[in-house]
């Protein structure tokens, strides 16, 4: 099973540049509603306000070297299952059980 400690240098860079792409693209939403706080509903713009805040939380795990291990058992989290929630803590298994 491919993990994040089995990526190339070019995979972690793709990984990085798409995770800071949204958090662009999350920036852009909030200064928005933050111009005009009508163009977004108010749960909305705190649900875009958490996933920038876990985006910017995976960017720093990146940094430090920890991204990709789950939180609570501390295995690998699936290459797969971090394809689609990058910002993912945990695995598929601790999410099930929590
Ligand atoms: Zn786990």
């Amino acid at each position: 099973m491919k993990t994040l400690h089995t990526l190339s240098t070019t995979e972690l860079r793709w990984l990085v540049s798409e995770l800071n792409t949204e958090r662009a693209r999350l920036d852009r939403a909030l200064a928005l509603a933050d111009f005009d706080p009508k163009e977004i509903a108010v749960g909305v713009h705190t649900e875009t306000a958490a996933r920038r805040d876990a985006l910017v939380a995976a960017l720093d795990r990146i940094g430090a070297g920890t991204y990709g291990a789950c939180e609570r058992c501390y295995q690998d989290i699936p290459y797969g299952r971090l394809m689609v929630v990058p910002e993912a803590t945990l695995c598929v298994a601790c999410l099930a059980g929590s």
